[in-house]
């Protein structure tokens, strides 16, 4: 490949033999007929190989693809093509009085690069991204299209799918009416006695951040819809200026806080889209648990805080509500979410990314797929019991294994 392609993070330096960007359909199909491996790129946004379609495939960017954003106001749905972002999306779907459930810490990644790692924001109620999934149109091996729509058996495996079933060129989402949301920020909350359960559902969305360096927690974000109760939260004080979650960063960088109602789309991710997102010279890693098992998991990760501080710039703790996409983190169970946001220094990383692993491991942590993780392929599989339907359902749409790259084939056979 003349060009050089890295993901976003700049970790990865993608290995392909070509890189494409059709302006129709047409070419997409040619394209993908003719080509022997094949994988789409998104935003870039995952830290891993995901992505990769390998030295002698082919990278898609569905950048230059026509047919964007097909709002459908008495359906109450969207439909949009494979490249388009959230921020887009939000903002279109916004202007027709309508909002999607929840968005993640950022409004720069593609919906169909979200959906298909299982991203997700926070929120006791709140499934992934890829609950509001209705229908995925695929263009499969051969060239042809395939629709898949909630309903069907194969649905649950065919939205987290890790971009191995074909190429999603257009995604319909559910909506539902506009809402507004308050951002509240809360500083120093004690770890002591915390009522996990309590803190995580005292607003639509909540977030709490520590950097392990000290107990407790530095900062909570709670995301408060206006149409629903004010909780009181007396277990922290209230802040009285904005703030960034990663020491040292600008808060300007940040959706607005002190309360100030705005619409869903402008609170809903802690970052604004004209904005770098988190700190911009980092890796991450997130493991989802069942959240019953929350404050065991942070007793774990406090016993090795000592290994994690130095490499960390910040670990978020957010939920998210059990979902029925097979290969999803939250499959299943209602979860609580632990990331790190770590130092841009994967040897230095890597070493701890194990160790917390290796505290996490006795709760049956499923990692991130979009992010840095060890994991060996065996305890992974093992997290997933239905993974043996989704590599049924790979075989059946891509029977040739045009999409199934590296980091699929060590999740499928090891
Ligand atoms: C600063 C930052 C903040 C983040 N915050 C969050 C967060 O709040 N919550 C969370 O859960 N995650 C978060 N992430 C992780 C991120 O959401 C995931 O990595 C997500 O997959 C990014 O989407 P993308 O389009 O960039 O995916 P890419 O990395 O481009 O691709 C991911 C996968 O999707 C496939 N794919 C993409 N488009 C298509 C398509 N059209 N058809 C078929 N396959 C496709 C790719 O082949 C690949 O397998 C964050 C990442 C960053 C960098």
């Amino acid at each position: 490949m003349t060009e050089t392609v890295t993901n976003w993070a700049g970790n990865v330096v993608y290995a392909a033999k070509e890189l494409h960007r059709p302006h129709s359909l047409d070419a997409l199909r040619a394209l993908v007929a003719g080509s022997r491996a094949v994988r789409v790129l998104g935003s870039g946004h995952s830290f891993n190989r995901i992505a990769e379609p390998g030295a002698e495939g082919v990278l898609l960017s569905l950048e230059a693809l026509p047919g964007g954003i097909d709002v459908d106001g008495a359906a109450r749905t969207v439909r949009v093509g494979g490249g388009v972002r959230y921020a887009e999306l939000a903002r279109a779907v916004h202007a027709r009085g309508l909002a999607l459930p929840n968005m993640a810490s950022l409004p720069h990644i593609s919906v169909a690069g979200s959906v298909a790692t299982g991203t997700h924001g926070s929120g006791v109620g709140n499934g992934s991204l890829a609950a509001a999934v209705r229908e995925v149109e695929l263009v499969t091996g051969d060239g042809s299209t395939v629709v898949v729509r909630r309903g069907e058996e194969r649905f649950g495996g065919a939205v987290t799918a890790l971009g191995a079933l074909g190429v999603v060129t257009a995604l319909t989402l559910d909506l539902e009416p506009a809402f507004e949301v308050e951002q509240h920020v809360f500083t120093e909350l004690p770890e002591d006695g915390l009522d996990f359960a309590t803190v995580a559902g005292a607003a639509y969305s909540v977030s709490l951040f520590t950097d392990w360096r000290e107990p407790g927690f530095r900062q909570v974000w709670l995301k408060r819809r206006t149409d629903q109760p004010l909780a009181a939260f007396p277990w922290a004080a209230p802040a009285r200026e904005r703030l960034h979650p990663v020491p040292g960063m600008p808060a300007v960088n940040c959706t607005e806080q002190l309360g100030v109602p705005g619409p869903w789309h402008e609170r809903l991710p802690h970052f604004r889209p004209e904005f770098t997102p988190s700190s911009g010279q980092e890796l991450q890693s997130e493991y989802l648990m069942d959240r019953s098992c929350a404050l065991r998991a942070l007793a774990a990760l406090d016993r090795i805080r000592a290994a994690v501080a130095p490499v960390l710039q910040i670990c978020e703790v957010r939920t998210v509500a059990a979902d029925e996409q097979w290969l999803s983190p939250a499959y299943g169970r209602d979860s609580v979410a632990v990331h790190f946001t770590w130092v841009a220094d994967t040897a230095a990383v890597l070493p701890v990314v194990r160790a917390v692993e290796g505290a996490l491991e006795p709760f049956g942590a499923r990692p991130h797929w979009g992010k840095v993780f060890e994991v060996p392929a065996p305890r992974l599989r093992g997290l997933y019991p239905r993974l043996g339907d989704f590599a049924g359902l790979v075989r059946e749409l891509d029977p040739a294994g045009k999409f199934t790259n590296a980091f699929v084939r060590e999740v499928l056979e090891g």
